[in-house]
């Protein structure tokens, strides 16, 4: 009996859903390195290829490791000989729209960007939205709890999911996926699939609440003295703007001059000696009442000093060029062999003094190094870039432990608030949860996948 886990999948569900050699090789690893470790990679077309191939690893212990369109930030794709990958590029179908009703069914493999274009002809939208919105899938978004840059008005992948169905370690199939918004009949037993990153069962379909598309929206690249205007400017555009205000993203300077000095980007939008950056998009029912909405927060917040400098958006080119200033962190690969790149969240009043800090840890102890910090103010959330040399970069760990070391000065805070844990940062997870919630979480995991066979190792070893 062959104990090879390519012609175990081939016998069970056929040579053709299997990739091995050459053809898998030359597929491209996405943003982990190791993602394609495993040397073999199924492709089911359904839900039932899929209980067919989880009783066959489970039968013969074999590791599954899923992957949906590799823009994860963790190493959660990780995976390694023995393995076998599960890729859901043939699940890709958008399977319903029901605009009345305000939801989508969706298989995991389908692409943001495919069901925002799906979407756009019945005028709703998906809520979340990021910028690897080309590749990456709903699938990769629902097991990494995805957020983006307007959680702040239709919150996270969590709060955008009504219906889930799951594939099970043991092949059972987890039916959830009822679209009601209000569902109270037992624990809410989807949430916990949502954000575990593969580890306890594979997702094979979503129902997604779809909200109405903004008729118009406002954009501002606003520039601060200081962090201490830039949080007052944030509680005011709350109150004035309420549920208009869409987004509220910082960038501290070099962050700024790093994406606005790029070959090609054109002159920055404003000077790039302010303290901080920040982009506010508003909504409205047309142009006129969204500019409208935006301007009654801009022109107060100049007369009270709280903004230093300003440029509305007068076209959608004009947007454009505003958000790429904020979303383009691509733009260190111009300047760097290689970098690093975090996701830390802190209770708001507590983001500007992280920032600070940072800076100053790195100027006393790697002044050579520049963080680059920006994020979705309006949820908490910080990014955080280093540019490298590769010979920097095999020192990563000095640079991860000065990073959560600064994170930890700040109760409350999170190693992570968007990216997931994955294999990157298992080793800080315990600065961001109790042992008490370590140890619930770990026996979910092992009685939901006793043989430990579904993404192993990620998030935490057991
Ligand atoms: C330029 C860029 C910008 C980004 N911006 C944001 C941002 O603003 N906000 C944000 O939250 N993230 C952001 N990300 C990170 C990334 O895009 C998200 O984590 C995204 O949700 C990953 O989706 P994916 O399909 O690429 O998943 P993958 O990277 O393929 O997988 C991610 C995880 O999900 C698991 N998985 C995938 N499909 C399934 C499935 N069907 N069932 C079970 N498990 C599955 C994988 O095993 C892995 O653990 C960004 C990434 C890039 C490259």
């Amino acid at each position: 009996m062959t104990t090879n886990p390519a012609e175990i999948l081939s016998d069970a569900i056929g040579a053709e859903q299997v990739l091995t050699g050459e053809a898998l090789a030359a597929r491209n690893p996405g943003y982990c390195e190791d993602s394609l470790g495993a040397q073999v990679l199924v492709r089911p077309r359904s839900t039932q290829d899929l209980v067919t191939i989880c009783q066959t690893a489970a039968d013969n212990k074999i590791a599954l490791v899923p992957h949906g369109g590799l823009t994860g930030l963790v190493d959660a794709t990780a995976s390694h000989m023995g393995e076998v990958i599960v890729s859901f590029e043939r699940m890709n179908r958008v399977l319903r729209i029901d605009p009345a009703q305000g939801i989508a069914v969706v298989e995991p493999g389908v692409t943001l960007e495919a069901l925002t274009d799906a979407l756009s002809k019945h005028d709703v939208i998906c809520g979340v939205d990021i910028p690897s919105r080309g590749s990456c899938t709903l699938g990769g978004m629902v097991s990494t709890n995805a957020g983006g840059a307007r959680v702040l008005r239709y919150g996270m992948i969590r709060q955008n999911v009504l219906g889930l169905e799951v594939v099970l370690a043991n092949g059972q199939i987890l039916d959830m996926t009822s679209p009601l918004l209000k569902n109270n009949a037992g624990y809410d037993l989807k949430q916990l699939f949502i954000g575990s990153e593969g580890t306890l069962g594979l997702v094979t379909k979503i129902v997604l609440r779809l909200w109405p598309a903004p008729k118009s929206l406002s954009c501002a690249l606003v520039a601060c003295d200081s962090f201490d205007h830039f949080s007052q400017l944030f509680e005011r555009a709350r109150h004035v703007l309420g549920a208009r205000l869409m987004s509220f993203e910082a960038m501290w300077p070099d962050y700024y001059r790093l994406t606005t000095s790029q070959p090609g980007f054109g002159a920055p939008p404003l000077g790039a000696d302010h303290g901080l950056y920040g982009v506010i998009e508003v909504s409205g029912a047309d142009e006129e009442s969204a500019q409208n909405a935006l301007m009654s927060l801009m022109e107060p917040a100049f007369e009270a000093g709280l903004v230093a400098d300003a440029i509305v958006a007068q076209s959608e080119a004009e947007r454009a060029t505003i958000w790429r200033a904020r979303e383009d962190s691509d733009a260190i690969e111009h300047l760097h062999e290689t970098y690093l790149s975090y996701d830390v969240g802190f209770e708001l009043r507590d983001l500007g003094p992280f920032a600070t800090a940072l800076v100053d840890n790195f100027a006393s102890r790697f002044p050579e190094i520049t963080p680059y910090i920006f994020g979705h103010v309006g949820d908490g959330n910080l990014h955080v870039m280093y540019g490298l040399s590769h010979s920097e970069a095999a020192n990563r760990d000095v640079y991860d432990a000065l990073l959560y070391d600064t994170v930890s000065g700040f109760a409350g805070s999170t190693v992570s608030a968007e990216h997931g844990i994955g294999l990157e940062k298992r080793a800080y997870l315990d600065r961001s949860i109790t042992p008490q919630m370590l140890d619930v979480m770990k026996s979910l995991k092992r009685t939901l996948d006793p043989d430990n066979i579904l993404n192993p190792g990620k998030i935490f070893e057991l």
